[in-house]
């Protein structure tokens, strides 16, 4: 399947040099060759071949891998196609003699296709410029404010509002859910039905705002005791004001002085505009993508705020209508759409410092041109306050999401690999950053100042090379490490442990074969998938086999280890008891080579199913099998994964023996924590053992009740693994959901032993970290193993004040040993601005980044707090950066408008929905292990998971012509927006839900599902019949290309309308109250703005 150009040999490194990541080498001389002057090395740097090219609509770029049979379809038009372009003529044409640079080699196919970006907007929409410049970004302002009210001093009359002292009805609407406060005591926590949303009854049209009856606080009417107390009986949060369009005033700041800022004048409906990039006002669309809403009188209507600006007193208005529209509140759909539009066209060029990417919900391609691609690196925020008091005033985190191996779609080049020769990377004497473009030569050459830490260092003369006129080095653009974010040194052996180059990682399968591995099937069908799947173990380079060997090891209570010796005639089996002091019983023909013992292997793999087919076995150790895994590396002198396939609770007599202490009744309590750490402590030190030899664990979990996914998921966790949990494991419901996680999981390109560093320039630096790694240290994340999915999120914290004309600094720094055992740096640096007014912080920030850091933030707290303790922190903490704009930026009005910056105006929303969380509340149907799984998962997810993840995609499928096969435009995550004579997918990276309306036409049934009608469809189907139709082909494609999206498969469940599988279904519906007792965005919008109030006044 390569592509690429195999690594060179490794050049001897004759000088031992001191220390691993930690010392800079101390000779630079002797470098023969070294200053050849240097040539251009290819189209690097310049326009990328097929850059331009879009792929047809709804085509993915890279094929579907699930369903298909492993990797051969997967890995073979990539390679001849994506890559193909990447040729010989593609590497460096004459480099100097000691810097010697190659595409990496190797990489998957970016399974994550990507499809054109969708364009069915209404035509108003789409009259749209072409993006700003960086320039126009910058001076953007983004004030988007949801006028509203001065709260009257009593509600006017005839309005519909309940009336102020109707308790009942107040506290009927808002059931106390446990997300504005504590249960008052004595009361139970909302878990049941209270909420106004009967699991079987029909469903309810317009439950969300209906319900919630918007009593203006009335002067001198109850308010809300505290910020996260609980709400009183028959209090509501008023406030918001309702009625009003998302009306938006945002003329540049610097241009209006305050008071002369321009409201969307009352009168007539608006146009549709778009505002993000350019002042003026912005209306939300008006429910263009739901279901027609017949005329809006909201829109006609006066706009009662408007006198707070001063520019258009205008006599007082009454409220108009009874209820918030949720069309006038800002929509994830339209924010998604908007920047599809604005951004998907043209690539996003990194030359400039502070630019604030495309979302992650947009498709663009990134040229490097000297920072880190967002596909890399992602941020809160841009543009970094000065200093730690505005930091601190603000409360916006100040976080990376870094996903050093990100996969790149094949139209995007891997990162360049240089070799510096036995001198190895070039760095700083005292900070230890390694050379970036931000570095600064001085002295016409001969030093350079640091970047990061202002050191002056002496240039080796191999490095020499003369300025231009501008300062500049002749020779930057030919060097990746001069011009580009990203790109990779080849280590030397200083890099390596024991100062040894590494030898080629393992692979260890370790099958589970009691009873019920036995019974549902998962043995056999594993053994016969690993027959083959054994052949795609990741290879890198040009190279013929994978350099991976592979063992296997069964186990019950009991282990047993395999010899498979390519010499053998049958495969050998060795039997370790005494799992108490595991050891391995065999080195030579234990790990073996896939292609030397392939007849022994088959042998083996036909055999284990029929060897344990009468166990009556049901027992099983779990520590003992990770422990033999991680001793059979270590005698191996290499690095690995193990693959551990098991199914339950591991009671048997052992080291990590435990026991069941699932208790929900815990829920909600003090003790709530508890459920989410491991109830011993003999995993962390396995791990930190595991983590040593670089042994990485990924975890295949097949459980028929609990496991205890808390604790077994801690060696998974800290080794830089992957958990997957497939419940009631039955092989003909969820055969391909596993096979298809399996096959990605083997095939995906990792690298071991890695070790990273996130560096800063002076005024910052990395203080906290979240992710599946494990730390010995403040500073160094350690990883058994990291592939392309997982990210490390970093949170940076002030210990001095930046300046503006500096900006700040990010270099990541990732040492690794790739698949064929090489050992590599990986660098991405980021610059950043610096600001000294709060506005362009909050102009420069990204949402969905915020969102990752806080869920995980918050899932992390969850260890150590009380669940409510946590959700209070996050609805504080939102409070507090919306407060603070209002505060600092905004211009001046009432206080009764919520006021949000355009950055930031999804913020409440996405942080409703990570409220919402089963990890943070959850439904009666969520099981310990399942928050355990779900909390585990989010630590290391990127951006795009996660913002799919807490807000899901709902699209429709019989709004549009059926010849047209794009994407469908989402709609949003309500059941108001769900019309019953369509059929909808939705999906959020783990789920996937196809529902289906009580009134949809006959023939799309028959179409869809080969039945005649509604009633005939099964629910919980899980696979839909393949049909010779138009609707059918487009349906299986979209599911296709939306699994294809994802880094795990989902399966499908068919949802009939009020059918009682529509409970499950409707928990995704995030803008809707929850069952659980989750608040409707509605009504959580009416919660912060209290919140925001209360800390303004
Ligand atoms: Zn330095």
């Amino acid at each position: 399947m390569n592509v690429n150009q195999s690594a060179p040999p490794v050049p001897p490194f004759g000088q031992p040099q001191p220390v691993y990541l930690g010392h800079h080498q101390s000779s630079y001389g002797g470098q023969p060759g070294s200053t050849t002057a240097p040539t251009s090395y290819g189209a690097y740097n310049g326009p990328v071949p097929g850059y331009q090219q879009t792929p047809p609509p709804g085509v993915s770029r890279a094929p579907p891998s699930s369903g298909a049979p492993p990797a051969s379809t997967a890995q073979g038009p990539c390679g001849q196609t994506a890559y193909g372009q990447f040729g010989q003529g593609d590497v460096q044409n004459g480099p100097s003699s000691t810097v010697q640079m190659q595409r990496l080699p190797g990489y998957q196919p970016f399974g994550s296709a990507i499809l054109a970006p969708v364009v069915s907007q209404p035509a108003v929409l789409q009259p749209y410029g072409p993006p700003p410049t960086s320039a126009q970004v910058t001076a953007q302002l983004a004030g988007m404010q949801i006028s509203g009210t001065v709260a009257p001093a009593s509600p006017p009359s005839g309005l519909g509002y309940g009336p102020p002292t109707s308790l009942a009805s107040a506290s009927g609407s808002f059931p106390n859910s446990g997300l504005y406060g504590s249960y008052p005591q004595g009361q139970a926590p909302p878990l049941g039905q209270a909420q106004g949303h009967p699991g079987t009854q029909p469903p309810q049209r317009s439950v969300p705002l209906q319900a919630s009856s918007f009593t203006p606080p009335a002067s001198g009417g109850p308010r809300m005791p505290s910020m996260t107390g609980p709400l009183l009986p028959g209090q509501s949060f008023g406030g918001l004001p309702v009625s009003q369009p998302n009306h938006v005033s945002s003329p540049a700041p610097q241009a209006l002085p305050p008071g002369t800022q321009m409201t969307g004048p009352p009168g007539p409906p608006l146009p549709p505009m778009h505002s993000s990039q350019q002042p003026g006002y912005q209306l939300q669309q008006n429910g263009s993508f739901g279901p027609t809403r017949g005329p809006q009188s909201n829109y006609g209507s006066p706009y009662p705020g408007a006198a707070a600006f001063g520019s258009q007193p205008g006599p007082p208005q009454p409220l108009p209508a009874k209820r918030l529209d949720p069309d006038a509140i800002p929509s994830p759909i339209q924010v998604i759409e908007d920047d599809r539009n604005n951004r998907g066209s043209e690539p996003f060029v990194t030359g400039v410092r502070g630019q604030v990417p495309p979302l992650v919900t947009t498709n663009f391609l990134v040229k490097d041109q000297g920072n880190a691609s967002p596909r890399y690196i992602r941020c809160t925020s841009y543009n970094i306050p000065c200093t730690s008091d505005m930091a601190k005033q603000a409360q916006v985190p100040l976080a990376a999401v870094i996903k050093p191996l990100a996969r790149l779609p094949p139209e995007e080049a891997s990162p360049y690999v240089v070799d510096h020769g036995e001198s190895g990377p070039l760095r700083c004497n005292r900070c230890k950053a390694y050379m970036c473009p931000f570095m600064q030569f001085v002295e016409g050459g001969r030093r350079f100042q640091c970047c990061f830490c202002s050191c002056i260092n002496d240039v080796p003369p191999q490095y020499f090379q003369h300025l231009d006129h501008t300062g500049k080095r002749v020779d930057a653009c030919d060097r990746p490490e001069l011009s580009l974010g990203s790109y990779e040194f080849l280590a030397t052996v200083d890099y390596c442990k024991n100062n040894k180059f590494p030898s080629p990682p393992a692979f260890i399968f370790m099958i589970d074969v009691s009873y019920n591995a036995i019974r549902s099937g998962l043995v056999r069908l594993l053994c016969e998938e690993l027959k083959s799947l054994l052949d795609f173990l990741p290879r890198e380079g040009g190279a013929e086999e994978s350099a991976i060997r592979v063992g296997f090891v069964t186990y019950n209570k009991v282990l047993h280890f395999y010899n498979v010796k390519s010499s053998l005639a049958q495969p050998q089996m060795m039997v370790v008891s005494d799992v108490g002091d595991m050891f391995v019983p065999l080195l030579d023909g234990f790990l073996v080579n896939v292609n030397e013992s392939q007849a022994v292997i088959t042998s083996l793999l036909d055999q284990i199913p029929e060897m344990f087919a009468d166990t009556r076995e049901t027992e099983t150790v779990f520590a003992p099998v990770i422990q033999a895994g991680m001793e059979a590396l270590k005698a191996a002198e290499c690095a690995g994964k193990l693959f551990l396939f098991h199914t339950s609770l591991p009671i048997a007599e052992a080291p990590g023996k435990l026991k069941n202490r699932d208790d929900r009744k815990l829920i909600n309590t003090d003790k709530e924590k508890t459920l989410f750490q491991p109830q011993t402590g003999a995993y962390q030190t396995l791990a930190k053992e595991c983590v040593a030899q670089g042994c990485c664990v990924d975890l295949f979990l097949f459980p028929n009740q609990y496991v205890d996914v808390a604790t077994l998921s801690v060696v998974p966790q800290l080794t830089g693994g992957s958990v997957y949990k497939y419940a009631c494991f039955q092989v003909e419901n969820d055969q391909e959901r596993f096979l298809s996680d399996l096959r990605r999981d083997v095939q995906k390109v990792v690298g071991f032993d890695a070790v990273m560093r996130v560096r800063t320039s002076t005024g910052i630096r990395a203080v906290d970290f979240f992710g599946a790694f494990y730390m010995n240290n403040t500073t160094d994340v350690e990883l058994a193993g990291l592939d392309g999915d997982k990210t490390v999120t970093v949170e940076f914290k002030h210990d001095d004040r930046l300046n503006e004309e500096n900006g700040a600094l990010l270099q990541c720094a990732l040492l690794y040993t790739s698949c064929a055992g090489q050992r590599r740096l990986r660098i991405h640096n980021l610059a950043l601005n610096c600001c000294t007014q709060l506005a362009d912080l909050y102009r420069n920030c990204e949402t969905d980044t915020l969102i990752n850091y806080m869920a995980k933030f918050a899932y992390r707290g969850v260890l150590s707090s009380p669940v409510k303790t946590v959700r209070d922190t996050l609805i504080t903490q939102c409070a507090q950066i919306l407060a603070c704009y209002r505060k600092n930026c905004a211009s001046p009005s009432s206080a009764g408008q919520l006021i949000l910056p355009e950055c930031m105006k999804l913020l409440p929303v996405y942080l409703n929905c990570v409220l919402k969380s089963d990890v943070l509340q959850p439904g009666a149907e969520v099981t310990t292990d399942d928050r355990a799984y779900v909390r585990q998962l989010v630590t290391s997810m990127d951006v795009a998971e996660t913002n799919v993840f807490f807000y899901p995609r709902l699209l429709p499928l019989t709004k549009s012509p059926i010849e047209n096969t794009t994407e469908p435009p989402a709609v949003r995550a309500s059941e108001e927006r769900l019309s019953n004579g369509d059929i909808y997918l939705l999906e959020n990276g783990l789920n996937l839900f196809l529902w289906v309306g009580a009134s949809v036409q006959q023939g799309v049934v028959q179409s869809l599902f080969g039945v005649s009608s509604f009633s005939q469809i099964t629910s919980g189907l899980s696979v839909l019949p393949v049909l010779d139709n138009l609707l059918s082909k487009k349906v299986q494609g979209l599911i296709d290309s939306l699994r294809a999206q994802r880094s795990r498969y989902m399966k499908l469940i068919v949802v009939k309308q009020e059918d009682k599988l529509e409970t499950l279904f409707k928990h995704f519906l995030v803008e809707d109250k929850s069952l659980s007792g989750g608040a409707s965005y509605v009504d959580f919008l009416c919660h912060m703005h209290k919140e925001i109030r209360q800390l303004l006044s």
